[in-house]
């Protein structure tokens, strides 16, 4: 019998507490061992219901994710995946070829690289989460091509390319389809995969993608770790260090502080993928924010653990955009939101924040992963997610094939189709939505966090959701009704199968100043905006927690001193007219170009220190598409004035003229809808002189 979990849970904190190296000098090495060999056992044992918690000498996380399919959409949300479902994810190898019967990953001739993989890491949780029969038989043939296939010396994926980076993105697959289903394949064939892996490095290193992706497999050999504690592991996690690139130190002295021209990169000599490409490349960098957090579970450094912030704050500062994506089309592209952002880029943000939020606990990390999930990421689709863009602008006047703005990009990179520019992101942009509905709850860390018994359940991220999961040995079951972002109030049902005491941490986003907490309809003491508000109670079933974040319209500054309004997580933009043209059919869908109907080019007339008092609200009820345009859920109004200087050339904006400006146009009134509803839009506006 083991020993009761809070004993060891006792012990593991004061091992975390001294490090490795008080250990070692401390205590004998025979006592270091069974100390360590009893953590093991602790973690062992913790039910899979809750989830797994980081093995010694593992760092602890602030909060962990429950295990995928824990929490389930509902409302909008579930409308929005299965908007995703009937949509390109569901259909995708039947009109692709790339992802079809010849694809390398069901053994054929077909593509072998990246493209299966990156289809089925969105395919799986998106087929489990909603319980799609349908979606989960398009998934299996190829886990089970993988999981059956594995050579004799551990290797997986398609004989005829070895690349390691492909790998990576097929291990994130493994590890979310043993979770929702408990395949007893999967945690063999890994850790046979892994340990090839770490025999074959040394001679066969990491280069290009995987030398600049590597964090990404950290992740997946630290799951495997955390199940069977192999110590091997961390030798591999320490070998994926040494041979990766070095984020932290290209961000510790930032040097790419200007758009990235091909001239700079010197693309045209064709020396194939130099590193200066690779580390100026919009995705690596979106993959790359993750990279300090989660290697600082193996190295134990609070420095690489704030290095997200770092990195973060510099994108910002040097390539931040209105939509809180950094610019990179397809290299990082400076402040003009006439800039675009590739989508991978926009769905490996969120998978790095969402990582790094678990890990460090930054209730700020929430916030971003809110603006890019309501933001940028419907922003990029049509309404019924059949057609997507490879870049999009916060400034977008036009979709056609253009050249300009694109740092390296081609023709076709802001149209709406089926593989516009490269096919990366056709394949790729399927996790986005799934994963986010993932880590709308965690699990608050035991023992090694703030709060000596903590071991509570965290609100990282609001949208309408149920959750079954185990707290404290105790079933419970929570429902969250709301219609954030759209609305301010959310409601939480809390149903225990027992009472059971136990924190809830809500996020208070850093905007939500004004914001209440009601428990039962008694209020508890005010929240503190950027922070987790704590709420520990014994909960008992139908507890009610109603959160009220206060919706009012702000402003917030970009590239020329330009004004962009938000309010709660979303963006407002003006909808241009838009007229869309079909360039040419492409099996089950097509590939349009959209050119405008309307004028674009005002700049707002709003009070700076005063917002809400120059912007009107308007609410309506939230329909089966909610970023659709055609039947949004709230809308702003505001006065604006022509800027008859400001104009487009070759399909984008010119570069926004330097705020406050002055114009003898007459005013208008402007309706400003969320910024996933406009297609074409504009985003960052002038801002008129009183
Ligand atoms: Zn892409």
């Amino acid at each position: 019998m083991l020993p009761s979990f809070k004993a060891l849970s006792s012990r593991r904190h004061f091992l975390h507490r001294l490090g490795l190296a008080g250990l070692a000098s401390s205590l004998p090495i025979c006592r270091l061992l069974s100390a360590r060999a009893a953590v093991f056992a602790a973690s062992a044992s913790l039910p899979a219901s809750s989830g797994f918690r980081n093995r010694a000498p593992l760092a602890a996380n602030a909060f962990y994710f429950l295990p995928l399919g824990s929490i389930r959409p509902t409302g909008w949300l579930e409308s929005q995946l299965r908007i995703q479902a009937n949509g390109l994810s569901g259909h995708l190898g039947e009109t692709w070829a790339d992802v079809g019967p010849d694809s390398g990953w069901l053994g054929g001739k077909g593509e072998a690289w990246e493209r299966g993989p990156y289809y089925l890491d969105g395919l799986v949780p998106l087929a489990w989460l909603l319980d799609d029969a349908r979606l989960k038989a398009k998934a299996q043939p190829f886990l089970d091509w993988t999981l059956d296939h594995q050579a004799p010396n551990g290797m997986i994926g398609p004989a005829s390319n070895n690349d390691w980076w492909p790998r990576f993105v097929m291990l994130k697959v493994l590890t979310q389809y043993q979770e929702l289903t408990g395949d007893n394949r999967v945690i063999p064939v890994m850790d046979k995969y892994l340990r090839h892996q770490l025999a074959e490095l040394p001679q066969r290193p990491l280069r290009d993608w995987g030398k600049f992706r590597w964090q990404d497999e950290l992740l997946s050999v630290l799951w495997l770790y955390n199940r069977t504690g192999s110590a091997y592991l961390l030798d591999l996690a320490r070998l994926l260090h040494k041979q990766g690139y070095d984020w932290r130190s290209q961000y510790a002295n930032f040097q790419y502080t200007e758009r990235i021209t091909s001239d700079y990169l010197k693309l045209k000599e064709g020396d194939g993928l130099k590193d200066l490409a690779l580390a100026t490349h919009g995705v690596n960098n979106g993959q790359a924010v993750k990279t300090g957090p989660v290697w600082s579970l193996v190295s134990g450094s609070p420095d690489d653990r704030a290095a997200v912030l770092t990195m973060i704050s510099e994108l910002n500062k040097y390539h931040g955009l209105p939509n809180g994506m950094f610019s990179c089309d397809e290299h990082l592209a400076g402040l003009d939101p006439s800039q675009g952002s590739e989508l991978c880029t926009v769905v490996e943000y969120m998978y790095s924040l969402e990582n790094s939020l678990a890990i460090v606990g930054d209730p700020r990390l929430g916030d971003r992963l809110e603006k890019l999930a309501f933001n940028a990421l419907p922003g990029t689709f049509t309404d019924d997610m059949w057609a997507h863009q490879y870049n999009q602008e916060p400034n977008q006047v036009e979709c056609s094939l253009h050249q300009k703005p694109w740092t390296t990009d081609g023709p076709e990179s802001n149209l709406y189709g089926l593989e516009p520019n490269f096919g990366c992101c056709t394949a790729n942009f399927n996790q986005g939505w799934p994963k986010f509905t993932n880590s709308l709850f965690m699990r608050s860390g035991a023992e090694e966090s703030a709060h000596e018994s903590d071991d509570g359940l965290v609100v990282a991220a609001y949208a309408p959701c149920e959750v079954r999961t185990t707290v404290r040995g105790t079933a419970v079951h929570v429902v969250e009704e709301t219609s954030y972002p759209f609305r301010g109030a959310i409601r939480l049902v809390i149903n225990p199968a027992a009472p059971v005491k136990f924190p809830l941490h809500l996020r208070i986003p850093a905007w939500a100043a004004g914001a209440s907490i009601r428990i039962n309809g008694e209020a508890a003491p005010q929240p503190v905006p950027e922070s987790f508000a704590r709420v520990e109670r014994m909960w008992k079933a139908g507890d009610r927690v109603e959160i009220v974040f206060p919706m009012k319209p702000r402003i917030s500054r970009w590239f020329h001193d330009s004004i962009a309004v938000e309010r709660g997580p979303l963006v407002f933009s003006y909808g241009i007219g838009e007229d869309w043209v079909k360039l040419r059919d492409r099996g089950m869908t097509a590939d349009w170009q959209v050119y405008l109907t309307s004028p674009w080019n005002y700049a707002l007339k709003v009070d700076a220190d005063e917002p809400e008092k120059s912007i009107s609200v308007t609410e309506e009820a939230v329909g089966e598409q909610p970023f659709a345009r055609k039947d949004t859920p709230v809308k702003l109004s505001v006065k604006a004035r022509r800027l008859d200087a400001w104009r487009a050339e070759d399909g984008a904006a010119d570069p926004l003229p330097q705020s406050p400006v002055a114009s003898g146009q007459p005013e208008e009134t402007l309706t400003l809808i969320p910024y996933a509803a406009a297609k074409l839009r504009v985003t960052a506006f002038p801002q008129c002189k009183s």
